[in-house]
């Protein structure tokens, strides 16, 4: 991080290193890359949490209002 940070041309060698955004095949910046922007960096990261979360996310809160419900119905 140091070296590439107080480099200027190592920056400019990064920009074409960084290739094109896997979302939407824009240029990648270096801010967000491997994606072009935050929201397709927003998007991929929603992907991946989608396949793994977003579906089972509302069986988990259905899972803790049961652990909770017997609390409050009493
Ligand atoms: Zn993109």
């Amino acid at each position: 991080m140091s070296d590439s940070a107080s480099n200027p041309d190592k920056k400019s060698a990064d920009i074409v290193m960084l290739g094109r955004c896997p979302m939407c095949k824009k240029r990648a910046t270096l801010e967000y890359r491997p994606f072009c922007s935050k929201r397709c960096a927003d998007l991929d990261l929603a992907k991946w949490i989608g396949g793994s979360y977003a579906i089972p996310a509302e069986e988990a809160d259905i899972t803790e209002l049961d652990v909770m419900d017997p609390t409050l119905e009493r």
